[in-house]
C-alpha cells in the first residue's frame, strides 16, 4: 500500500458476526488516513439488529462451551505465528489509520505476538486453589478446591492509540479464559483490528467466539444495554469509562483509563542514561500513549541542565510523514486533536511557561515540543495532554515531587530515576499510581506484567496472567469422603 492508496480490499474494516464476515448496514463514514487526509475505506457501522445477532451468537458459543484448554492454547499460538507472518499488512494498516511510523507499528505487531503467546500460556495453565477444609472445627474428611469457570460473553472496547496491542490485550485473554468476546474497536483504527480478528477466527476459533462491531459509543451501548454481556473491558478516556461503568451496572469491568504521567528526575539522576528514554516515552506515537511522559520533575539541583539538554534531544527528532525513514513523531489522530494541543501550548506559554523546542503545527501534525516551567495552573500541567509535548518542572524534595504527583485525580504510572534505594521504596510505597519504575519512564511496560491504574485512571489489571482471572469467577467444590 503506498501513501494515500486505498486499503486492499481483503484488508477493508467489515462486521464479524460469530467469526462470519458481514458488511455493516448502518451509518457510513471513510476511514481516513491520518497523514495525507485521503479516504482509504468505506467505515460501515453495525446495525441495532446486527449487534443483537452478535450477542445472540456469543451467547450460543457460551452455551455450547469453550475447547479445552490445551486447544485453546494451540489456537492462540498458531494466531501468534500468523499475526508475525502478516506483519508487514500491519505496519502499512497502522501507517494509514493511525498515521504510526513503522517503528511504533512494528512495536505493536511484536508486542501483539507476545500477548498472544502469553495469553496461550495462561489458557492452559489457568488454575484454582486446594482449600484445606479439615482445618476447620469438625471438618474431618473433607476437602475442597476452587475451579476457574468463564464469566460468559465479554465486551472490549477500544482505543485508537494501540489498535493491535491493547485490542489482543483483551480478546486473547477472553479467550484464554473460555470466553466468547464481542470487540467494538476504535472507529478511527478499525481495520488494524478486524485484521487481527480475521487472524483469530482463521486460526481456529470456534463460531460463536468473536464478532466485530464496528461504530462508536452508540454502537457499543448495545451490546452493553444486553445483560447477556456478562464482562466489560475497557480502555479509553476516563469520561468514557464513568459513562459505560454507569451502564455496566453490577457487571464486572475493566477499566484502563487515562493519565498524566510523570518521570522524576532525583538529585542523583544520571542524564545520559535518563533523557534519551525521556525522549523516546514521550515523543513516539505523536505523544498519544496514556504512559507517555507528560512532564519532568527535575530536582532544583539539575533542573537548567536536564532542560537544557533535553531541548537540544527534542529539537532534532524528525517529525512529520510516518512513511518517511527516521520520523519519530508522526501525525496526531486528527487535526482537531492537534489544533488543541497547538492551544493548550499558547495557553502554557502566556501563563509563563518557556518553550525551548518546537512548537509549530500543520495539519494533524504537532512539531515534538518541550516547554519549561508547566504548573497545575496550565492545561498542560493539571489534564491528560495526550500530545507530543513534554514539560520541565522543578522540585526541591522528593517529598514535594511525591504530593505533585499525587495530587492530580489520576494514578496510572510513574518513572523515577535514581539510584538511591531508600528514595526508590519511598517513591514506591508512597505513589499513588498503578506502577512505579525506578531507571525507567512512566511509560515502561512488559506484557506480562500487572498493568493498570489507581484512582481516576482506573482499576483492574491488564496483562494475561491477571486478565483472564477477572474474566473468570472462582466456584468452590466441597468433597466429603
Ligand atoms: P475514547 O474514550 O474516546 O474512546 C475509546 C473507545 O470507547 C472507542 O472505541 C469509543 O468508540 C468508545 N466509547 C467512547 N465513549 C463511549 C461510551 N459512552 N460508551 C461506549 N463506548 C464509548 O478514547 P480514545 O480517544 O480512543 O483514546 C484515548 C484515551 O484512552 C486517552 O484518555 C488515554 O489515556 C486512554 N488510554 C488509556 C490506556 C490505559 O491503559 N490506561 C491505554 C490507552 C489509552
Amino acid at each position: 500500500m503506498t501513501a494515500g492508496a486505498e486499503l486492499r480490499r481483503d484488508l477493508t474494516p467489515t462486521l464479524l458476526i460469530g467469526g462470519e464476515p458481514e458488511m455493516g448496514e448502518g451509518r457510513a463514514a471513510p476511514l481516513l488516513d491520518r497523514y495525507t487526509g485521503a479516504p482509504i475505506a468505506d467505515l460501515v457501522a453495525a446495525t441495532p439488529a446486527q449487534a443483537a445477532r452478535m450477542v445472540d451468537a456469543a451467547w450460543a458459543a457460551f452455551r455450547r462451551g469453550a475447547p479445552g484448554p490445551w486447544d485453546r492454547g494451540a489456537i492462540l499460538d498458531r494466531a501468534a505465528l500468523q499475526v508475525e507472518a502478516a506483519r508487514g499488512d500491519f505496519i502499512a494498516i497502522m501507517q494509514a489509520e493511525a498515521g504510526f511510523t513503522a517503528a511504533d507499528a512494528g512495536g505493536e505487531v511484536t508486542r501483539c505476538v507476545q500477548t498472544l503467546r502469553l495469553s496461550a500460556e495462561e489458557a492452559r495453565r489457568l488454575s484454582g486453589d486446594v482449600i484445606p477444609l479439615e482445618g476447620a472445627p469438625g471438618q474431618a474428611g473433607r476437602t475442597a478446591f476452587t475451579l476457574r469457570v468463564p464469566l460468559g460473553p465479554v465486551l472490549a472496547i477500544t482505543p485508537f492509540n494501540s489498535p493491535l496491542n491493547t485490542v489482543c490485550h483483551k480478546i486473547a485473554p477472553a479467550f484464554a479464559a473460555g470466553n466468547p468476546a464481542i470487540l467494538k474497536p476504535a472507529s478511527a483504527t478499525p481495520a488494524t483490528a478486524c485484521l487481527l480478528a480475521r487472524i483469530l477466527v482463521g486460526a481456529g476459533l470456534p463460531e460463536g467466539f468473536l464478532s466485530v462491531l464496528l461504530g462508536g459509543p452508540a454502537e457499543a451501548g448495545l451490546a452493553m444495554a444486553d445483560p447477556r454481556v456478562r464482562f466489560i473491558a475497557f480502555t479509553g478516556s476516563t469520561e468514557a469509562g464513568r459513562a459505560i461503568q454507569t451502564q455496566a451496572g453490577l457487571r464486572r469491568t475493566q477499566m484502563e483509563l487515562g493519565s498524566i504521567a510523570f518521570t522524576i528526575l532525583a538529585a542523583d539522576a544520571d542524564l545520559d542514561r535518563a533523557l534519551p528514554k525521556i525522549v523516546g516515552a514521550g515523543y513516539r506515537k505523536a505523544g498519544q500513549v496514556c504512559t507517555s511522559v507528560q512532564i519532568v520533575l527535575a530536582h532544583e539541583s539539575l533542573r537548567a541542565e536536564a532542560a537544557a539538554r533535553l531541548a537540544e534531544l527534542v529539537a532534532a527528532l524528525p517529525y512529520g510523514d510516518p512513511r518517511a525513514e527516521g520520523t519519530v513523531t508522526g501525525p496526531m489522530i486528527s487535526r482537531p486533536e492537534a489544533e488543541r494541543v497547538e492551544r493548550w501550548i499558547a495557553e502554557a506559554e502566556a501563563a509563563g511557561a518557556v518553550r525551548l523546542a518546537g512548537g509549530g503545527r500543520e495539519g494533524a501534525v504537532v512539531a515534538p515540543t518541550l516547554l519549561d516551567g508547566i504548573t497545575p495552573a496550565m492545561k498542560a500541567g493539571c489534564e491528560e495532554l495526550f500530545g507530543p509535548v513534554v514539560g520541565v518542572a522543578p522540585f526541591a524534595t522528593l517529598d514535594e515531587a511525591i504530593a505533585r504527583v499525587n495530587a492530580t485525580p489520576y494514578g496510572l504510572a510513574t518513572g523515577a530515576f535514581t539510584n538511591r534505594l531508600d528514595d526508590a521504596f519511598a517513591l514506591a510505597r508512597r505513589l499513588e499510581v498503578g506502577g512505579v519504575h525506578i531507571n525507567e519512564t512512566s511509560s515502561s511496560r512488559v506484557d506480562l506484567m500487572p498493568y493498570g491504574g489507581s484512582k481516576d485512571s482506573g482499576f483492574g489489571r491488564e496483562g494475561p496472567h491477571y486478565a483472564v482471572r477477572e474474566m473468570t469467577e472462582e466456584r468452590i467444590l466441597t468433597l466429603t469422603a
